[in-house]
């Protein structure tokens, strides 16, 4: 058995309940094989080995009230994974499906994801398995201050600045940062997200939408293309789509599809600026679904409990959650004729349909990087909160843009330099792990 299989039949045995973490593992590792064979000094100091154990787990009660009256009991996580390169950073994600798996799979991401920001930040992520949707504002503001009246004794601005994800967006931070500063009697940049009327910044919530198109834009112009006049296919309604949207209208293209976990709407005459607006007031204010769309626009049409890859496109942006494209998916996106992948959610490309898109000759932006544009400008709003000034919409956007053009190159040399040229998923997964790895060497055996 090789290294490599060593580690991973290790992770999945010390995992076995465990299969969205042991997937992500699986696919960080498949590509390490290069690396590892040129550096013995990584496997000397059990590099692999220290990287798929979280530093910290932390899983709690929390109580709170409903409108009846009635007692609710739900289950808090935060996974601290990787601390090497700066305090904890990543979200906190409010959705029923999460479980200590999904936390450990995104935790152990976000780490390499941060790295290639080139930011000073660490790996970590939260949640529970509180459902916001249907819930009163009361209630998710009680739910909030209860999960905060026990996460606040593990997170500080230097040690873990959580942030938002599915489900917990500009309300819920509102919230948890009220009750942090209630307990701690402190005003400091301790989650990213904030509304910019106390301390947030300018592009964090259009970051990673904009992110992804910008990486797009940076695979299609590495071969001499651009992402103007092509269909876009996006999964999701949420604030990773509708950036999405609205940033690849802005280049030139044409956004034609929506969903949410009830199914899709395609617009085959495209999403204009006005019929956006329209999602993001009945998703961000109304909370509606998104069928709402087809009864509005005639021109679009609802398909229940589906996705959205049947529709041909030249460019997709899954954004909605994990292993939402298939094998199947991945092969009808390619009859279609899709030219450019990049992923916004994370995870939702499964292994095969990867390597279907690859083998096709598709442009593939993982995760890793093409969504890594939040937690950078994340990083930017760290900066300002330290620094206690704010930043134009117009720089934000700037080094935003900046950094996803760093991140592509640092990508794309580390797939040419490892022999996986135009592999984004391998270039990306081996910038991420020397920075890491080096900086374990560096600080020793903790
Ligand atoms: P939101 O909660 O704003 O939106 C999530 C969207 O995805 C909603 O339309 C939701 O539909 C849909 N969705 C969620 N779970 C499922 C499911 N199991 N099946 C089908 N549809 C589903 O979240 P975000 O836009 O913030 O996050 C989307 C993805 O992007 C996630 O993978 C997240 O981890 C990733 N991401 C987010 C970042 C951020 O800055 N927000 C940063 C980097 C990555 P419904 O309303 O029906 O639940």
């Amino acid at each position: 058995m090789s290294y490599t299989d060593d580690i991973l039949d290790h992770v999945r045995k010390n995992n076995s309940e465990q299969p969205e973490f042991c997937q992500a593992v699986q696919e960080f590792v498949d590509s390490l094989t290069p690396v590892l064979e040129k550096r013995p000094d990584y496997r000397k100091a059990k590099i692999l080995e220290r990287m798929t154990e979280p530093e910290r787990v932390v899983m709690f009660r929390v109580p709170w009230i409903d409108d009846a009256g009635e007692y609710q009991i739900n289950r808090g996580f935060r996974i601290q994974f990787n601390s090497v390169l700066g305090p904890y950073k990543g979200g906190l994600r409010f959705h029923p499906t999460v479980n200590l798996s999904i936390l450990k799979f995104l935790a152990f991401e976000q780490t390499y994801k941060n790295a290639l920001t080139t930011l000073s930040m660490g790996g970590a992520k939260g949640g529970s398995d509180f459902d916001p949707k249907g819930k009163s504002d009361a209630e998710v503001m009680k739910f909030c201050q209860s999960f905060m009246t026990e996460l606040y004794r593990h997170i500080g601005q230097y040690t873990d600045v959580p942030a938002g994800d599915i489900g917990v967006g500009l309300r819920e931070i509102g919230y948890l940062f009220g009750q942090y500063r209630r307990l701690e009697n402190e005003f400091s940049g301790v989650l990213t997200g904030k509304s910019v009327n106390w301390g947030g910044s300018l592009i964090r919530p259009e970051a990673t939408g904009y992110g992804a198109v910008y990486f797009a834009g940076e695979m299609l112009a590495h071969c001499g293309r651009s992402l103007e006049g092509k269909t876009c296919v996006i999964s999701g309604s949420g604030n990773v789509a509708q950036f999405t949207a609205k940033k690849a209208l802005e280049l030139g293209a044409t956004p034609i599809t929506f969903s949410d976990s009830n199914g899709y709407i395609y617009d085959p005459d495209g999403i204009d600026a006005e019929k956006l607006r329209f999602v993001m007031e009945l998703k961000n204010i109304r909370r509606g679904r998104i069928q709402e769309y087809s009864e509005r626009y005639p021109s679009a049409s609802f398909y229940p409990d589906a996705r959205p890859w049947d529709v041909p496109c030249e460019a997709a942006f899954p954004s909605a959650t994990e292993n939402e494209i298939q094998l199947a998916d991945a092969e009808r996106l390619v009859a279609n004729g899709v030219e450019v992948v990049a992923e916004g959610a994370n995870m939702p490309t499964t292994p095969e349909a990867v390597d279907a898109l690859q083998r096709a000759g598709v442009l593939f932006g993982p995760g890793k990087a093409a969504n890594a544009g939040g937690v950078a400008t994340s990083g930017l709003e760290m900066s300002q909160n330290s620094m206690r000034l704010s930043w134009t919409e117009d720089e934000v956007d700037g080094r935003l843009r900046q950094i996803m053009r760093q991140i592509h190159q640092a990508a794309s040399q580390a797939a040419e330099e490892y022999g996986y040229s135009g592999n984004y998923v391998a270039g990306a997964n081996i910038a991420g792990f020397t920075k890491v790895a080096d900086a374990m060497l560096d600080q020793g055996l903790v």
